[in-house]
């Protein structure tokens, strides 16, 4: 006797991959909001998610299951929707953490692209031209 199973509904679905994935990278990037470095916890966590699902897809038996009934569309569409969201998280921590210290540097009279005090225009340090320094 032959028993045929379904994979289909032993692998969670894109949708609830994903789901999961913003859920997970929102409380990273809420974390990252009290301390930058918080964004880090985002390696392990999604670094470990991606092996499980890799893991999944080597298992005799069953990797080749997903692959011939769920087909390679739902493989590239689980490991899009585990990675995507994270990574336009990070991207957003990263370019707002940048665009946070151009400001504080630039309201404390320093340089925004390396931080060296301003004394003229442009800066004596690393040459970058600023738009109004201070007049001492
Ligand atoms: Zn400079």
């Amino acid at each position: 006797m032959i028993v045929l199973a379904e994979i289909g509904d032993k692998v969670p679905s894109v949708l609830s991959t994903l789901v999961a994935s913003v859920i997970i990278t929102a409380v990273v990037l809420g974390l990252a909001r009290l301390k930058w470095w918080l964004a880090l916890l985002a390696l392990p966590i999604f670094g470990f998610w991606n092996w499980i699902c890799y893991i999944e897809l080597q298992e005799p038996g069953f990797g080749n299951q997903i692959w011939n009934e769920m087909g390679a569309k739902y493989v590239v569409g689980r490991f899009a929707s585990i990675n995507i969201p994270i990574a336009i998280g990070v991207a957003a921590v990263a370019y707002f953490r940048r665009v946070q210290i151009r400001h504080h540097r630039r309201s404390n009279h320093l340089c925004p692209d390396c931080g060296y005090p301003l004394g003229r225009n442009p800066c004596s340090e690393c040459g970058a031209s600023v738009g109004h320094p201070r007049a001492d």
